[in-house]
C-alpha cells in the first residue's frame, strides 16, 4: 500500500500540474465553432513564442514518434540521403524510421557520453560536394544519455561548408525547459511534444516548419495522408491545420500550460530547470565517492538540464535500484534504453516541479543505493541543499 505523493521522477511524461488537469476537467465543445477557434489560436500563437518562431507549426494526435514521422515523410523521396547526427537511442530510433522509409541514411558516428563536435560536421558536408546530403537529423536533448547537443553550433557548421541541406531537430525533451531558438538557429524543422516541457499528457505531438522546408515537401514524393502538411495547411481540404476530430481537451490544456509558461516567464523556466539539474549533478559527484555512481554525461558544458543519467559502477544493476525506490519509496525513475539498459538509471527534473521534489528523490535514490549495496559516497542530500540554498 502506497501512501503519499508518488515522487514521478522520469525524464518523462512528467507532473502533469493541477492547473491543467483542471482546465481540462470540462464538457466538450464543438471543434469547428468559433469558441474553440479562439483557443486553437491562442495555442498555435502561445507555441510561436515557446518554439521562438514566426514560420508554421503543425499539431498532430501522436505522440512524438509521429512528428518524428511526420517530418521525414513531408520532406524526402525514396532513395535520398540523410546524415543523421549519432546521440544515443533516440537518434538511432529515428534514423531505423528513416531506413524504414526506404531512406539511405548516413550515421556521423559519435560517443553516447559526449557532445557532437559541430566540426566533425562540417568535414563531412564539405566533403558532400554533389550535395547527395538532403538533410542533417539530430536530437538537441538526447534523453537516454542527458548529453545536450550544440544546435546554433551544428547550424554554423552547415553555413560554413555552404551545404544546402535541411536541418531536422528533435527537442522532445528539451524544448520550454532550456533554451532553443528555432529560427535564429536556422532550424528547418523543430519535432516536438507534449508531455515533457509542456507538462500535458503524452498524446499531442508538433511539427515547427520553415519556408525552405515547406517548399521541399511541396516537391518531395514519399507517401503521406495523415502526416500531409499541404492538406493540414488546408490545401485540398475543407478543414484546415488538423485530420479528422480535433482533440479539445488537449487544447484545453496546451492553453493552460502556455499560460503558465508565460506567467513564469521563458528564462525563469530555463533558469529553475538548470538550478535543479545543478543540485541533482552535485549530488550524484557526492555519491562518486568511495567509487561510486557518476553523471554519464563526460562533458560538462554538455549536461543536460532535463534529466540526469547516473552510470552505476560495474557489476550493479541500474533496473535493480530503480525497482527498491519504486517499492520501498514510491519514486519512479527512468531506466538504461537499448545498450544501456541496466547500466544506469535517469532522473528526470523537468516540468513541473520544486526544490523539495528533487531532494526527496535524492534522498530516496541514496537509500536505494545502500539497499543494493552499491558503493557510493554520502552526503548528496546536503550537496544539494547548500547548492540550492546559497548557490555556488
Ligand atoms: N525523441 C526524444 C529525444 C525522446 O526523449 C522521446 C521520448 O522520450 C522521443 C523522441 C519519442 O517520443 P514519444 O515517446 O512521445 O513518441
Amino acid at each position: 500500500m502506497a501512501h503519499g505523493y508518488h515522487f514521478f521522477m522520469n525524464p518523462g511524461p512528467t507532473n502533469i500540474p493541477d492547473r491543467i488537469l483542471r482546465a481540462m476537467d470540462r464538457g466538450t465543445i464543438d471543434f469547428n465553432g468559433a469558441a474553440f477557434k479562439a483557443i486553437a489560436d491562442e495555442c498555435f500563437d502561445g507555441l510561436k513564442r515557446v518554439f521562438k518562431t514566426d514560420q508554421t507549426i503543425l499539431g498532430y494526435a501522436a505522440t512524438g514518434h509521429g512528428a518524428w514521422e511526420a517530418a521525414l515523410v513531408n520532406l524526402f523521396s525514396p532513395g535520398d540521403t540523410v546524415l543523421l547526427v549519432e546521440s544515443g537511442y533516440f537518434s538511432l530510433n529515428w534514423g531505423m524510421r528513416a531506413e524504414a522509409f526506404g531512406l539511405q541514411v548516413e550515421t556521423l558516428a559519435n560517443d553516447w557520453r559526449r557532445a557532437i563536435d559541430p566540426a566533425k560536421l562540417e568535414s563531412r558536408l564539405r566533403e558532400d560536394r554533389e550535395h547527395k546530403i538532403k538533410a542533417v537529423l539530430a536530437v538537441h536533448n538526447e534523453t537516454s544519455t542527458g548529453v545536450v547537443h550544440p544546435v546554433a553550433a551544428m547550424r554554423r557548421a552547415i553555413d560554413a561548408a555552404r551545404h544546402p541541406a535541411l536541418f531536422l531537430v528533435d527537442t522532445i525533451s528539451s524544448l520550454a525547459s532550456f533554451d532553443f531558438r528555432m529560427d535564429e538557429w536556422g532550424v528547418d524543422v523543430v519535432v516536438a511534444g507534449s508531455q515533457k516541457g509542456l507538462m500535458l499528457p503524452t498524446g499531442m505531438a508538433f511539427t515547427g516548419i520553415s519556408a525552405k522546408a515547406l517548399a521541399a515537401a511541396a516537391v518531395a514524393r514519399l507517401p503521406r495522408v495523415y502526416w500531409d502538411w499541404r492538406r493540414l495547411l488546408g490545401q485540398g481540404t475543407q478543414q484546415g491545420y488538423w485530420n479528422g476530430t480535433v482533440p479539445v481537451h488537449f487544447f484545453f490544456g496546451l492553453r493552460e500550460a502556455l499560460r503558465m509558461l508565460e506567467e513564469e516567464g521563458l528564462d525563469n523556466v530555463f533558469a529553475r530547470h538548470h538550478r535543479l539539474a545543478e543540485a541533482t549533478r552535485r549530488a550524484v559527484r557526492a555519491w562518486r565517492q568511495n567509487d561510486g555512481p557518476e553523471v554519464f554525461a563526460a562533458d560538462p558544458g554538455a549536461q543536460s538540464d532535463t534529466v540526469t543519467a547516473v552510470l552505476l559502477p560495474e557489476g550493479h544493476d541500474g533496473d535493480k535500484l530503480r525497482e527498491a525506490a519504486l517499492d520501498r519509496f514510491n519514486v519512479s525513475l527512468g531506466g538504461g534504453l537499448g545498450p544501456l539498459k541496466g547500466k544506469l538509471f535517469r532522473i528526470g527534473h523537468l516540468g513541473d516541479l520544486n526544490e523539495p521534489m528533487v531532494l526527496g528523490t535524492i534522498a530516496a535514490v541514496e537509500m536505494a543505493l545502500d539497499l543494493c549495496a552499491v558503493p557510493h559516497g554520502k552526503g548528496a542530500v546536503q550537496a544539494a541543499m547548500a547548492y540550492l540554498t546559497n548557490g555556488e
